[in-house]
């Protein structure tokens, strides 16, 4: 049987939720599509030490402030969990979870959403379904060879699961810095961490606030025709988050340029020097789960939807939100992506009355 709704959004993460606030707001008919089985988004996913690098009051979507979590000034992610189950109660968002959309098409005036479980005609839909089901491995040399096992962020709980062994940690981010400086202090693990270009840390006092605030000033810089500020990138990619801090100041974070191949047993350096390891963690990145557009005939050559703000440039009725800069300043974070999901819907009720 086919549903009929004003908007379909797919994905109830964070993005999907302050959609759903919005459309509320509007009065529209809409329902939430999620894949996931319970509330949260990929926070559920993250790994047992993770903590926002914002404090809660500065990492709140549209309507309710996030509690502080009891003696943590940057919450973890199990908190970051709770807040979006209770969020989703709260506004009584009609998600329904557990049900994957496979394709969005065309079907006359309307968009047709086909999931697993059902079949939905809507007005509009917004697509709200993140990067983290999209992990990132770059080509590299070998990387079949090599007998060890090999991970993707995605992947890593905790260190405790590496102990005693020898782990290549890739990626000059912060999940590559975070997950090093994890297996780092756990201490029985030798942690390797290989980065294309040395890790550029920002300065200590630098936390989400102070790069939302940057953002913004460089945004608004822009809008006015100012010249620009330089952003976030100018300042540094790592964000010193207290054990990142920790293991680097007590000289733990061994670092080394990238290496050349994989071998059967670890790793080849340019130098044609070898070293064995038992795990290569692969923190590089990833990219837009748009997988269920694709029957729209949408994406460029770099993959990516062309987009004015959210909407899609090839069909009016697909709003995109929270993969990235690109779809919106800062909306694929917790206090940045309210903002968007607000022009983004305040757009789809224009384009419906
Ligand atoms: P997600 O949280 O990934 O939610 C997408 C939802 O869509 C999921 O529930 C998924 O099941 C569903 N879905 C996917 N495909 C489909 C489909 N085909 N059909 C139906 N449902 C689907 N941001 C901050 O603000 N502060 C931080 O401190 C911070 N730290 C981060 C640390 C890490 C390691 C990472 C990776 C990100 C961090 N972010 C942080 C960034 C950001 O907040 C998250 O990436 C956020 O989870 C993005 O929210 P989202 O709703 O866009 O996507």
């Amino acid at each position: 049987m086919t549903q009929h709704v004003d908007v379909v959004v797919v994905g109830g993460g964070q993005a999907g939720l302050a959609a759903g606030y919005h459309l509320r707001r509007q009065g529209l008919d809409f329902t939430i599509l999620d894949a996931d089985p319970a509330p949260g988004g990929s926070w559920q996913h993250m790994w047992d030490s993770l903590h926002l690098f914002s404090p809660a009051d500065h990492s709140s979507l549209p309507g309710r402030l996030m509690p502080t979590q009891p003696g943590e000034v940057y919450p973890d992610a199990g908190h970051v969990v709770e807040y979006l189950a209770d969020y989703e109660k709260r506004y009584d968002l009609p998600v329904q979870h557990g049900t994957c959309v496979d394709a969005v098409r065309r079907d006359g005036g309307r968009l047709l959403v086909e999931a697993d479980s059902g079949r939905w005609r809507a007005r509009a839909v917004v697509s709200a379904t993140g990067t983290w089901s999209r992990p990132f491995l770059p080509a590299v040399p070998g990387r079949d060879d090599f007998t060890g096992r090999q991970l993707h962020t995605v992947s890593y709980r905790r260190p405790a699961d590496f102990a005693g062994q020898y782990v290549v940690v890739v990626g000059g981010g912060n999940s590559g810095a975070q997950i090093a400086a994890d297996l780092a202090l756990y201490g029985d693990v030798t942690v390797t961490w290989v980065t294309q270009r040395p890790p550029r840390f920002l300065p200590d006092d630098v936390d989400g606030r102070v790069l939302f605030d940057v953002a913004t000033a460089r945004r608004r810089a822009l809008e006015e025709g100012r010249s620009d500020t330089g952003g976030v990138a100018s300042l540094g990619d790592i964000v010193a988050v207290p054990p990142v801090r920790a293991a680097r100041d007590a000289g733990l974070l061994r670092v080394r340029p990238m290496f050349s191949r994989l071998t059967a047993t670890g790793i080849q350096w340019p130098d044609d020097s070898r070293s064995d390891a038992d795990a290569i963690i692969w923190c590089t990145g990833f990219r837009p789960a748009l997988s269920h557009l694709a029957p729209l005939g949408l994406r460029g050559s770099r993959g990516h939807v062309a987009t004015a703000g959210t909407q899609a440039v090839g069909e009016p009725r697909l709003h995109l939100l929270g993969y990235g800069d690109w779809t919106g300043l800062a909306s694929a974070t917790l206090v940045g992506v309210g903002r968007t999901a607000r022009e983004a819907v305040r757009q789809v009720t224009g384009l419906l009355r």
